[in-house]
């Protein structure tokens, strides 16, 4: 928390600026500090961590529901935070959070996820930034657990100090409080997508493909976020932004990788 009083807290998500959870979670947090909304102006969902380039970015003013003001960006979540965080906030951003989205993040989804992206950017930046999403593609979704949830990350993170370039991202079961176990601190998981690539023929006799049809397969390890949104728990991972493969450094140095000479025939 900054020492100008109440904090600063930028919110963005990958569903777009008039998805129900992005309102859910402004609403929740409304009380600890205050709320900046900066959201895609259409769903950016598995959007990936990627930003915009070889375009103008626009932000254009967006009535929210409780009749205060968001921006729209024609960019990513990711670009939503650089946008928030140098353009619109005009001070020092205390807090970043994604969500809350609509649908889970566990696993391997983690880096095609636009909600979780734009708070590897916030973390890149040295904000403190967490991710939350309601673990189910079902139609009828509560954010009401999520986001009372999300309120009391915020207020914990606003007066903790996590470790560096490290990110909170959190699951949350499709469920009312009562029937939601407990909370888990996780590991990241293995959920893997079969049947990925579905080809069809278009009525001109040309192939099409869908992606991603089929519901993953977890691997539902003890103390992985699958296994705790498997078992009905809230789940909450430690995410580190370093992405090296640290079990194969020594292994990798042995192969001779680093001998290479340019214009050597050595077979
Ligand atoms: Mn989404």
């Amino acid at each position: 928390m900054t020492d100008r009083g109440a904090p600063n807290i930028l919110i963005t998500n990958d569903d777009g600026i008039h998805a129900e959870g992005l309102f859910a979670l402004k609403t929740a947090l409304g009380a600890l500090g205050t709320v900046y909304v900066v959201a895609p102006d259409r769903p950016r969902s598995a959007s990936g961590h990627s930003i915009t380039l070889h375009k103008p970015l626009r932000l254009s003013r967006v009535r929210l529901p409780d009749g205060s003001q968001g921006y729209a960006t024609n960019g990513t979540p990711s670009d939503c935070v650089s946008l928030g965080v140098l353009d619109v906030v005009g001070g020092k951003v205390d807090l970043v959070v994604s969500g809350i989205n609509w649908g889970p993040n566990l696993g391997w989804d983690l880096t095609y996820s636009g909600t979780v992206s734009a708070a590897m950017e916030a973390a890149i930046m040295g904000i403190a930034a967490f991710a939350v999403s309601v673990a189910s593609y079902e139609e009828e979704i509560s954010f009401d657990y999520a986001a009372g949830f999300s309120a009391h990350l915020a207020r914990l993170l606003l007066t903790h100090k996590l470790a560096r370039d490290t990110l909170l991202n959190v699951n949350v079961p499709n469920l009312p409080a009562d029937r939601i176990p407990g909370i888990e601190i996780t590991r990241q998981g293995r959920r893997r997508y079969t049947g990925k690539v579905e080809k069809r023929v278009d009525p001109m006799g040309r192939a099409y493909y869908w992606l991603g049809g089929d519901l993953p397969l977890d691997e539902l390890e003890e103390g992985t976020d699958v296994r705790a949104i498997a078992d009905n728990k809230v789940s909450v991972t430690p995410v580190h932004l370093d992405l090296t493969g640290y079990a194969a450094l020594d292994e990798l140095r042995t192969w001779g990788i680093e001998e290479f000479e340019p214009g050597s025939r050595r077979p």
